[in-house]
């Protein structure tokens, strides 16, 4: 199970008793069990820093620990930080931060007496990293420094923007089709009104409302419900095939998929994409919303 940790109430206990909380940066001399007050202390503090410059000793089998595991090498080839790795030198052994702060089930050697099997490292962190103990572990650790870096205030002002730009969509994308079909008419919705706008300053599109307007049993004129909806289609498959593009091209990228019943009981079914677009510029995470209906 994981144990919750009140950040408010801890951080101030922390503040109250930094004066006399003294831990080591040697993962090996933290002490047994854990109080809250210490986890907080160490999470605010973060990992010890890699030791790169450092001789790791040789063990009885002449192995050693080599500071090149700190990082792990992408199939893409890029360089990333095992951030919870930590290497105590007062016993050559390693430990996981976030396991060792935050697991209380399945404990493994990097969260227990320490790992120091160099023959087999690569497999193990791998296998470590994967674990659920681990992870359950890592997402507590991150949600705890979420919340002692007071994120929560961050979090309201973003939603606070998402509500906003919902609110000026919603205004901006009005239905194509009103309760008429006619043009000229009252309600007759957003496409038909701006064929009606068009017509003021484009002479073949008013000719060809003016002929439309002639002529009501004019059965091929374009501006009824089935063209409406084979634009929408044709568009929605542009903008799909953009969609897709974006994603190819990405590096990294996450589908979610989000399902609700509609007005009718039937469920729809929404992907959320989000991918990062690399360029000289910057980075910049994009979000995608892709009706599947
Ligand atoms: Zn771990």
């Amino acid at each position: 199970m994981i144990r919750q940790v009140s950040a408010s109430r801890d951080h101030t206990e922390c503040n109250e008793e930094t004066n006399n909380l003294v831990i080591d940066p040697d993962p090996a001399k933290w002490p047994e069990i854990i109080m809250d007050k210490d986890r907080v202390f160490l999470v605010k503090r973060g990992p010890p820093p890699a030791l790169t410059n450092f001789r790791f000793p040789l063990d009885k089998n002449g192995r050693k620990f080599t500071s090149f595991n700190f990082n792990r090498v992408l199939s893409n080839g890029e360089s990333v930080k095992r951030n919870w790795l930590i290497y105590s030198t007062s016993k050559n052994v390693l430990f996981c931060f976030c396991c060792k702060l935050f697991a209380h089930s399945n404990k493994t050697n990097l969260s227990n007496e320490g790992f120091n099997n160099w023959k087999h490292t690569g497999v193990t962190f791998k296998k470590h990293k994967l674990s659920m103990a681990h992870m359950l572990a890592q997402k507590s650790w991150s949600e705890l420094s979420i919340r002692l870096n007071q994120m929560q205030v961050i979090d309201a002002s973003i939603q606070r923007l998402i509500d906003s730009e919902t609110k000026h969509w919603n205004s901006v994308c009005l239905a194509f089709r009103g309760s008429s079909d006619k043009l000229y008419k009252h309600n007759n919705g957003n496409f038909l009104k701006l064929v009606q706008l068009l017509a003021k300053f484009d002479p073949i599109m008013e000719e060809h409302v003016n002929r439309v307007m002639r002529d009501d049993t004019r059965k091929v004129h374009y501006l009824g419900k089935n063209i409406q909806n084979e634009i929408i289609t044709l568009l929605s498959e542009e903008i799909k095939k953009h969609i897709i593009t974006q994603v190819n091209e990405a590096k990294y990228y996450s589908i979610i998929l989000d399902c609700t019943p509609d007005l009718s009981k039937i469920e729809q079914m929404t992907m959320v994409i989000r991918f990062v677009s690399v360029s000289k510029v910057g980075n910049e995470v994009n979000v995608r919303y892709v009706s599947t209906f």
